[in-house]
């Protein structure tokens, strides 16, 4: 993208009126380019036009208008969501109009330098981490980007002293050009990702895009533990430093004695006391911390800690410093969150977990047997893929949602007896009352009872919050 000046006087559409299309509008309108923002809902879905229509930024909504993108649109800023195959992006690729997200926009802007962090898995929970590590070290962090607050809304008010700290999906990067973090994380790259892309080129390519404008003064911090990771950052020219859960690393972010795998589950591995090392390239070695002593569980959380580490000594932490914040972090809200000890059972919110690698990873983490809630959006997987955690870790399963008889069949094949599909009731909110309270009987003192959905909320839910909060409240007024 060109410098944004140069679009003053300039025709320039936003395209999707979510919050980053909002301060996108604003921001080209605030240096005098001729502003049109369109979005296929109806006017009355829209309310965030008011305020841009105020400010005398032309907002056309209820369709994509024949002609929106014309020869002299000088750029379109897309809402990530919006795929390549919708209209005024065809007829802008057609005429050569140059398409990018609101975080080229962003990057541009940023007078702090940017962490941009991106995954398949992980990236509320490390995006998190790091704004508290940075804080903790005195380094003056602003979180945002596909976590909540639209980037080109925190540029204004990031500290230029600080850190503009980006939580970043693929299609927010595919929608970048020149796009460059002062430090690139890429947590890992799920198989299961890449059915649903069917093209593990675009998928792939889009997480690359985090590295592609980096030079030799900047930081691309991966997961070594993931091929297609080590990949990515072939020919970077950034300074490379990768952290792993299962390498003794020469120069990175590692945890020793290393794991034998990412996944939990190898006899007696729990029981070896584990440090979280730092090395450097010029032989130094620094322990930060006793995995033991993270706040947050799970194996795949301290794949997510040696992450936001490597992220927050990349910027100038000292060890010292974060010792800490990383005891306290407790995690974030839905993901493997603890919810309470309830009748003598002990309940865990893992709402977010939206595909069978977050759910597995979820079960892996608790100690086993446990009973599972699960089920939801219909994407058209089997859910083999979790017969094995079925088998060997669950005694009990509640399947709400339109694939319940799908994680029904899985738990029938892993020889499951507990099993109850709960049929949707008048409302989400008795269906999952329902579900808590079979779950509930399947359980004794002691137990666990996980929701972990293995699958998005839309069929029955706003969001996965929603959904979230609904089994956090069922789970309260037992
Ligand atoms: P994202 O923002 O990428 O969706 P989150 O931090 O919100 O990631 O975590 C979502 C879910 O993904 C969690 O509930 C957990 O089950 C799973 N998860 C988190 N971190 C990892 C990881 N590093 N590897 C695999 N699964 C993970």
């Amino acid at each position: 993208m060109k410098q944004l000046s140069s679009y003053r006087g300039r025709k320039v559409v936003v395209l999707g009126l979510a919050r980053s299309g909002v301060a996108a509008a604003k921001l080209f309108h605030g240096i005098g380019a001729d502003v049109v923002v369109n979005d296929r809902k109806e006017r009355e879905l829209c309310p965030e036009a008011d305020e841009l229509t105020a400010l005398g930024i032309s907002v056309v909504c209820g369709g994509h208008p024949e002609g929106l993108v014309n020869a002299e649109t000088a750029l379109l800023v897309k809402n990530p969501g919006i795929p390549y195959t919708a209209d005024p992006v065809v007829e802008a690729l057609r005429l050569g109009v140059e398409v990018v997200s609101e975080v080229e926009v962003a990057g541009q802007l940023s007078p702090a330098p940017i962490i941009g962090i991106t995954g398949s898995n992980g990236k509320t929970t490390t995006t998190t981490l790091t704004g508290v590590l940075l804080e903790a070290a005195g380094l003056h962090p602003l979180v945002a980007g596909n976590i909540g607050r639209p980037l080109s809304d925190a540029v204004q008010e990031v500290d230029p002293n600080g850190w503009l700290v980006a939580e970043l999906s693929s299609f927010q990067l595919k929608g970048t050009t020149d796009f460059r973090p002062r430090i690139g994380c890429l947590l890992n790259v799920a198989e299961t990702h890449l059915d649903y892309h069917g093209d593990m080129e675009d998928y792939v390519g889009s997480k690359a895009k985090l590295f592609s404008n980096q030079t030799a003064s900047d930081v691309a911090i991966y997961n070594a533990d993931y091929e297609a990771c080590v990949k990515v950052t072939l020919g970077v020219k950034a300074r490379h430093l990768p952290f792993s859960l299962t390498k003794r690393l020469s120069a990175g972010v590692c945890v020793e004695p290393p794991y034998a795998d990412i996944k939990p589950g190898a006899e007696g591995e729990e029981d070896t006391p584990r440090w979280i090392v730092s090395r450097t390239a010029d032989g130094a070695e620094e322990r930060v911390i006793l995995v033991d002593e993270l706040g947050i569980a799970g194996r795949h959380n301290t794949a997510n800690a040696l992450a936001a580490i490597a992220i927050a000594l990349s910027a100038g932490a000292k060890p010292e410093q974060l010792v800490q914040a990383l005891k306290n972090f407790r995690g974030v809200e839905h993901r493997l969150e603890f919810v309470g000890t309830i009748q003598g059972v002990k309940y865990y919110n893992d709402s977010k977990a939206t595909n069978p690698m977050a759910t597995t990873m979820s079960i892996l983490s608790l100690p086993a047997p446990l009973i599972l809630i699960a089920g939801g959006l219909d994407r058209g997987s089997d859910y083999m893929e979790l017969l094995p955690v079925f088998r060997d870790r669950i005694k009990g399963l509640v399947a709400i949602g339109e694939t319940r008889e799908k994680l029904g069949r899985v738990a029938e094949l892993a020889g499951l007896e507990a099993v109850k599909l709960v049929e949707p009731m008048k409302d989400a909110e008795s269906t999952v009352r329902r579900a808590v309270e079979e779950a509930a009987a399947m359980a004794g003192e002691g137990d666990i009872i996980l929701l972990s959905p293995a699958c998005a909320s839309w069929d029955m839910f706003p969001s996965y919050e929603t959904r979230g909060r609904m089994f956090k409240q069922s789970a309260h007024t037992l």
